[in-house]
């Protein structure tokens, strides 16, 4: 079935469960699978970078992350069915490596972060099988100690928290190298979350679709980040006039 076009980004139209499963059908098949869970953001970083456009017309899945996607889609007039937020497709996707014993890897985030969500996702699910953890170097600089410490481990599911669009970029750069990996997927602040380091946002915050308000309250800085948002809004209704 054709991707919901948002600016550029092709969306599967798959909601978090519907995606969940897609994840899981394809780690039993043992297909190799480059998810990613974009955003307003990740979409207007790829309308000026070619080649996180390129990575994500290649990716297998390509997920809405939260709700500003969801509303651009219906503006747009081709609606996506659902949102896919990372922190809960990371649970459904941990709930189903440990029924398969598919070994995860956690990469990214700040040193000891990876160890600390790795125990809390112990603590939530005994029979995980964690193959490693490595906080590592985002950059090309990096890869080839990192690749050779995963390669090592010998995961399934690579979950990759270098934040958008760096956890892109690494994976497009190294999944090659890593035969083992079947599942890999940029996480943002999953591990953050996990590890307590960042809060979950409330229920009711996510039922509403406010956490980037959430997140920006309690962080101010991503403002730098967000700063792109009006533009997002203003782009799709201009998109809108065109169509
Ligand atoms: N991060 C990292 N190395 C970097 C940049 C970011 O390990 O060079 C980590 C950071 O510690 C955090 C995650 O990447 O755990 C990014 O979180 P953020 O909430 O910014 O992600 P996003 O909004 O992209 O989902």
């Amino acid at each position: 079935m054709s991707r919901v076009d948002v600016l550029g980004v092709g969306f599967d139209r798959l909601d978090l469960g519907a995606s969940a499963r897609a994840l899981a059908d394809r780690l039993e098949r043992g297909e190799r699978t480059i998810a990613i869970t974009a955003n307003p953001e990740f979409v207007m970083h790829s309308r000026r970078d070619a080649d996180l456009r390129a990575i994500a017309a290649a990716a297998d899945l390509v997920l809405a992350d939260g709700t500003g996607i969801l509303l651009a889609s219906r503006i747009l007039g081709d609606p996506l069915p659902g949102r896919a937020p990372g922190r809960k497709l990371v649970d459904l996707l941990v709930a189903d490596a440990e029924a398969t014993g598919a070994p995860l890897f956690l990469l990214g985030a700040a040193p000891g972060v990876a160890e600390r969500a790795a125990e809390r996702i112990r603590a939530r699910h005994p029979r995980v099988r964690i193959a490693g953890t490595y906080a590592g170097d985002a950059s090309p600089a990096g890869d080839d100690e990192t690749v050779a410490r995963v390669a090592a481990a010998a995961p399934r599911v690579l979950l990759v928290a270098y934040g958008m669009p760096a956890q892109e970029r690494w994976i497009a750069r190294n999944v090659a190298r890593l035969p083992s990996v079947r599942v890999a997927i940029g996480v943002g602040g999953v591990l953050d979350q996990l590890a307590g380091v960042a809060r979950v946002p409330p229920a009711p915050v996510h039922a509403v679709g406010l956490e980037w308000l959430w997140r920006l309250l309690r962080d101010p800085r991503r403002w730098r980040r967000q700063r792109v948002l009006p533009a997002f809004v203003f782009y799709v209704l201009l998109e809108r006039l065109a169509r």
